[in-house]
């Protein structure tokens, strides 16, 4: 009997969402979507010290306006410490981890010692027990961690789902700690290790596939391992690789923005983040524009690339524009709004901004471009001297005159605004292409615009007025 897919995302709460775990939580939630099984969130908050409130309620809502909907969690791992200790308790009992009283400075030396000898440094294994082997009594004061006993032979192999069969040697790596003393002085339980908190949650919550960044494929055997001495099912593991930067270096904070958040305030829509991030990693044919439930359909852990991919800002600006295209206007001066309120400009009509976004989206890549377009309606526009210079001349201002005076008096619509152009112009004997842009820097700011007609009648009379009161 094959069981339910069952996938997890299991971020850190030590920052924002990163791309690279976004990409990784989307792959997880759309395999579990495609094979109708269960996703879950859970949040590793172990590193108690750089853990923090803000970042889980970061990680929540990006995974909100991605539309990453989880079937359980958020699970909090500090929440079970009992369950580790229990399960550290099953695993001494079974043999297959000890306790270890070797202080701080005792392993430093250890290491040391391996050092100076040209070995590798690793836990020696002097705690561990052994036929015939005899302990020394624990010191007396010393909390001891909790070690794995790891197989000291043979390999570790698993297929993964997207480099293909991987083997590492037990020889490569040591008794890993599973389990530290609570600190000194605290009545609390210890914290479990990366590895440990991990194994035990995915065992606990039946996960059949994990899908995560590469930098985990060395802690990998430690995690089979642990299962292996549990008893428990392995998963499949798929290690993505990481996401370069434009540059060709690993994508970081360094060098742009990495978090999701700083792409939602961007003005980047989730529908298109979501497709960018796929196939960033991921292809089906020559597709590269598809929707969420194509997504899931077409995802079935096959097509996975095994070789990095690289962050191109001017391609996610492509599939952006594309979906700004697509979205309907009421949502887009939903967005515009939110977007004007954080440069402290406070738009109430949300018809006058519909229409607006209907006119300019088509020229935008994201909704903070077309925040910057909508915002000449609200907020004085400062035209360029050699604007002003190149187009607002002697030939043409006697027309701006005229106009200004009808456009006092007319009805404000699209059609009469029209017409009160074209026969300044008439009476003027000048041509469009003289006369529009002269009102578009002066209006709007800039030299190019939508067509003036339709763009004059998005603005309060008042402010057409005003802007054309002093030439
Ligand atoms: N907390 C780990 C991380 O954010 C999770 C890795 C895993 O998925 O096992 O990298």
């Amino acid at each position: 009997m094959t069981s339910k897919v069952r996938t997890r995302i299991a971020p850190s709460p030590t920052g924002y969402l990163h791309l690279g775990t976004a990409r990784t939580a989307l792959y997880s939630w759309a395999y579990a979507r495609h094979y109708g099984g269960e996703f879950v969130l859970r949040i590793e908050d172990t590193d108690v010290a750089r853990s923090t409130q803000d970042s889980v309620q970061q990680i929540l809502d990006s995974m909100h306006w991605l539309g990453l909907d989880y079937d359980e969690g958020p699970l909090f791992q500090m929440q079970r410490l009992a369950r580790y200790h229990e399960v550290a308790e099953q695993m001494i009992a079974a043999g297959t981890a000890y306790r270890c009283w070797c202080s701080p400075a005792e392993l430093d030396a250890m290491r040391e010692g391996q050092r100076a000898r040209g070995e590798k440094t690793r836990y020696d294994g002097r705690w561990r027990p052994a036929p015939g082997k005899a302990l020394p009594p624990p010191p007396a004061g010393v909390q001891p961690v909790v070690r794995l006993a790891n197989p000291p032979r043979g390999h570790v192999s698993w297929n993964d789902l997207v480099k293909g069969p991987i083997s590492i040697s037990n020889e490569e790596i040591d008794d890993l700690i599973l389990l530290r003393p609570a600190p000194d002085g605290s009545a609390g339980l210890g914290v479990p290790t990366y590895n440990f908190a991990v194994v035990v949650d995915d065992w606990d919550m039946a996960i059949t596939h994990v899908f995560r960044g590469d930098e985990h494929i060395n802690n990998t055997p430690w995690q089979i391992n642990i299962l292996r001495a549990l008893g428990a099912k392995l998963p499949q593991y798929g290690h993505c690789p990481i996401i370069l930067g434009e540059d060709g270096l690993k994508l970081s904070k360094r060098r742009g923005a990495v978090s999701v958040t700083a792409y939602e305030e961007a003005g980047y829509l989730p529908e298109a983040m979501l497709n960018y991030l796929a196939r960033l990693g991921w292809s089906h044919g020559d597709d590269e524009l598809f929707t969420r439930e194509q997504m899931v359909q077409w995802f079935d852990g096959s097509h996975l690339a095994k070789s990095p991919a690289q962050w191109d800002p001017a391609k996610l600006a492509w599939v952006n524009a594309h979906y700004m295209k697509a979205a309907d206007d009421p949502r887009l001066a939903g967005l515009v709004q939110q977007q004007l309120a954080r440069r402290g400009v406070a738009v109430e009509d949300l018809g006058l901004l519909q229409r607006a976004s209907a006119l300019f989206k088509d020229r935008c890549a994201t909704v903070a471009e077309l925040a910057d377009w909508v915002a000449m309606i609200f907020v004085a526009v400062h035209p360029r001297p050699e604007e002003l210079a190149t187009h607002v001349t002697e030939a043409v201002v006697p027309a701006l005159r005229s106009l200004r005076e009808r456009l006092a008096v007319i009805e404000w619509d699209k059609p009469t605004l029209a017409a009160a152009i074209k026969d300044a112009l008439a009476a003027h004997q000048l041509k469009m292409p003289q006369l529009a842009p002269a009102l578009r820097v002066l209006v709007c700011g800039r030299a190019q615009t939508p067509s003036i007609d339709a763009l004059l009648a998005l603005f309060p009379r008042a402010t057409v007025l005003a802007r054309l009161q002093h030439i």
